[in-house]
C-alpha cells in the first residue's frame, strides 16, 4: 500500500512532532526533510559548495549530531533557495515518499512539490513568538546558550526567505489543511491530525 501525508509549514510550528506521532500511529516510516537541507548548509559551513554537498549527500550525513543549531539552519535556508540544491534532493524524498507502508515526510514543500498527489496534506502554523519560544526551550534544553530574541530573528529570518524564494516557497497547497498551533497544545494537534489521516485510509480501503 501507498500512502503518503505531507507535512508543510514554517520553523519550529510543531509540524516534526505531529510527523512523527502520525508515523508512529500508523506504523509509516517518516522523513524530516529539513534534514537534509541542514545536512547540506553544514557542509556549507566547512565550506563545501551547496551544490557539490546536495549531489554528493549520504544518508549518514543526516545523522550527524550538530545539524539542530541556528547558524546550521541559517545554512540551510541559503543552500535551500538554490534550484540545484533542490533538484539534488528531489528524487530521494520522493522514492522515500512511495515507499511501500506509507510514509510521513515533513518540510516546506511536500504538499506543493514533492508529493503534489499525497493522500493527506497539512500546513502547519503558529505566530512566530509562540514558534521562537519553543525552539528557544528545545536548544537551551540541548545546552545552547542563546537569547530568546536571537531564536525570533533566526526563525523570522528563515522564514522570510523560505517565502520569498522563487523556486518551492513555503506556502501551503491549495487543498492542505491548515492548522494553527499557537493556541492549542501538540498533543490535541496531533490528536487532530491523526483523525484526518485515519478518515483518509478507511475512505481508501
Ligand atoms: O525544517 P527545518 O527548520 O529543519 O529546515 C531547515 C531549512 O531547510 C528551512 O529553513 C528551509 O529553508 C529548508 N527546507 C526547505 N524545504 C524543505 C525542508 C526544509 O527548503 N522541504
Amino acid at each position: 500500500m501507498q500512502f503518503t501525508v505531507a507535512i508543510d509549514g514554517p520553523a519550529a510550528a510543531g509540524k516534526g512532532t505531529i510527523a512523527r506521532g502520525v508515523a508512529d500511529a500508523f506504523g509509516f516510516v517518516h522523513l524530516d526533510t529539513g534534514l537534509l537541507y541542514r545536512a547540506v548548509g553544514r557542509r556549507t559551513l566547512e565550506g563545501t559548495p551547496a551544490t557539490i554537498a546536495a549531489s554528493t549527500l549520504r544518508i549518514r550525513d543526516l545523522s550527524r549530531t550538530d545539524l539542530r543549531t541556528p547558524d546550521v539552519a541559517e545554512a540551510a535556508s541559503k543552500a535551500a533557495a538554490m534550484p540545484e540544491v533542490r533538484e539534488a534532493l528531489l528524487s530521494f524524498q520522493r522514492d522515500f515518499a512511495s515507499r511501500d507502508g506509507g510514509a510521513v515526510l515533513d518540510g516546506r514543500d511536500i504538499g506543493t512539490v514533492i508529493c503534489p498527489n499525497a493522500d493527506v496534506k497539512l500546513f502547519v502554523t503558529a505566530s512566530p513568538e509562540i514558534r521562537a519560544h519553543r525552539r528557544w526551550l528545545e536548544l537551551t534544553q540541548a545546552g545552547l546558550d542563546i537569547t530568546e530574541a536571537q531564536v525570533l530573528e533566526n526563525v523570522l529570518g528563515r522564514d522570510t526567505r523560505d517565502r520569498d524564494r522563487a523556486d518551492a516557497p513555503l506556502k501551503p497547497a491549495e487543498d492542505a489543511i491548515q492548522f494553527d498551533t499557537s493556541e492549542v497544545n501538540i498533543e490535541e494537534a496531533l490528536a487532530k491530525a491523526t483523525g484526518i489521516v485515519r478518515r483518509r485510509l478507511d475512505q481508501k480501503a
